[in-house]
């Protein structure tokens, strides 16, 4: 796994365009190096005074769609892959520009955003890196979702998902977050829907750019995809997308293990805002603390030094 002590930004800038889900307009898109604690921030070049919006669960405005943040007017809206992308490659620091409110589609899934940011390169920083430290269980549950998170050596997610559609069912999936298993078994997973939804958010203006290039579509039964699925659990794969990159809202990394139930956006949202509220149930520490170079494998809890931010 990644046990980067450092932080971590992009070599160079790297620039792309794509179609935007909801609006079906052209978005151009930089990524682009940024110092150490600044994290992750989107300005939007096409509003006047350029506002930028930090990536954090505080600038969260709408968890309906997709996940929106905001701040006095200006939005940013389906953040979820390209941060989940950030994260998952390990990049702490990093300044995203774009021509529009709505971050592009691309293919469904975070496959592009992760060869672009590939193609920038990465480079550790001078500065420490810090990460959220989980020491006992938080859960919440609401009717038949969960959401969970638990002491443990990495970054662990584990989901399931159960939907009454035959083509997808129950699934369940576990992954180490770090860069190799990101990008070989999370950032290929395409968004899904039943193209009856498509028909409804059409019908109100929504998801004009949503096409067979841009998510899964099945109607039920089976996928109507030409070229079928990536993966046989390809559903459950990119819930787990969408968990990294809601859960990257958090603006550091994190040390823990995820096991999140029928969960969505919103959910997760919720999981955020009691996970804020339990204090006592993490701590935030330097990843150096948390992974004593000598002895990588063993935490000791007693030796972690909180830190203050
Ligand atoms: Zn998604």
């Amino acid at each position: 796994m990644l046990i980067s002590t450092n932080q971590r930004t992009l070599e160079k800038s790297v620039s792309f365009s794509g179609i935007g889900l909801h609006s079906g307009r052209k978005v151009h898109l930089t990524l682009k190096p940024a110092p150490p604690n600044h994290g992750i921030k989107f300005k939007r070049t096409d509003l006047p005074n350029m506002p930028v919006i930090p990536a954090l669960f505080q600038m969260v405005v709408d968890t309906s769609l997709a996940t929106v943040i905001g701040e006095e007017g200006a939005i940013v809206s389906t953040v979820e892959h390209l941060m989940a992308s950030l994260t998952g490659m390990g990049v702490d620091n990093a300044l995203v520009e774009l021509d529009a409110h709505e971050v592009p589609v691309m293919d469904g899934s975070a496959k592009l955003f992760t060869s672009m940011i590939k193609k920038a390169g990465i480079v550790e920083q001078k500065s420490p890196r810090f990460c959220f430290l989980v020491k006992e269980p938080i859960e919440i549950t609401d009717g038949d979702r969960f959401a969970a998170v638990y002491p443990s050596d990495t970054f662990k997610i584990t989901c399931t998902i159960d939907f009454a559609h035959p083509i997808i069912g129950i699934q369940s999936f576990s992954v180490d977050v770090e860069p190799e298993s990101f990008e070989k078994d999370i950032a290929p997973a395409r968004t899904f829907c039943h193209f009856k939804e498509i028909e409804y958010m059409k019908q109100d203006g929504l998801a004009l750019g949503g096409s067979l290039e841009n998510a899964i579509v099945h109607d039920g039964e089976k996928v109507l995809n030409p070229d079928g699925l990536r993966f046989k659990d390809e559903f459950v794969r990119h819930k787990i997308l969408d968990c990294i990159g809601d859960f990257s809202l958090l603006g550091m990394p994190f040390l823990g293990h995820m096991v999140v139930k029928k969960s969505g956006h919103m959910f997760n949202h919720l999981f955020l805002k009691e996970f804020f509220t339990r204090k006592k149930s993490w701590d935030t520490v330097l990843m150096s603390d948390a992974f004593p170079p000598e002895d990588p494998g063993k935490r000791d809890y007693s030796a972690v030094r909180s830190v203050a931010l």
